[in-house]
């Protein structure tokens, strides 16, 4: 597994979870390779960005424009501002910066350098 598989489409990232491959499959596991079947899945993010090549949905053209993501990303609550701050961080300075950054955290958002 590259560490790119552990960034969840809507920039969750599942690296740091203790649920992650215990009793969550994670976002991407499986699909990549065809093991799990990408027709079946409910999200509507993961669908589309995996259909399109995409490691997260900032990687998209259509990232700022687009109705799936953006009402995901501005739902009420933290956790959804950190998300986006996900993707605009991955959009910003890329895959392997925001790695870097989220290998410390402890849940699927954490802090960012100044
Ligand atoms: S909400 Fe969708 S895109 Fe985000 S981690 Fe879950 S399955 Fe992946
Ligand atoms: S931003 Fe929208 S169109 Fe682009 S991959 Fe994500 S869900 Fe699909």
């Amino acid at each position: 597994m590259n560490g790119t598989e552990e960034i969840g489409c809507c920039g969750a990232y599942c690296g740091t979870c203790r649920e992650y491959l215990k009793t969550c499959k994670g976002c991407k596991p499986g699909y990549l390779d065809a093991s799990r079947d990408l027709s079946r899945a409910k999200c509507k993010m993961k669908k589309c960005c995996l259909t399109r090549g995409h490691i997260t949905c900032g990687d998209c053209g259509e990232y700022e424009s687009c109705e799936t993501i953006q009402s995901f990303l501005n739902h009420p609550g933290y956790k959804y501002g950190k998300y986006k701050q996900a993707l605009e961080y991955i959009r910003a300075n890329g895959h392997t910066a925001f790695l870097n950054t989220a290998e410390h955290w402890t849940g699927a958002y954490g802090k960012y350098p100044k």
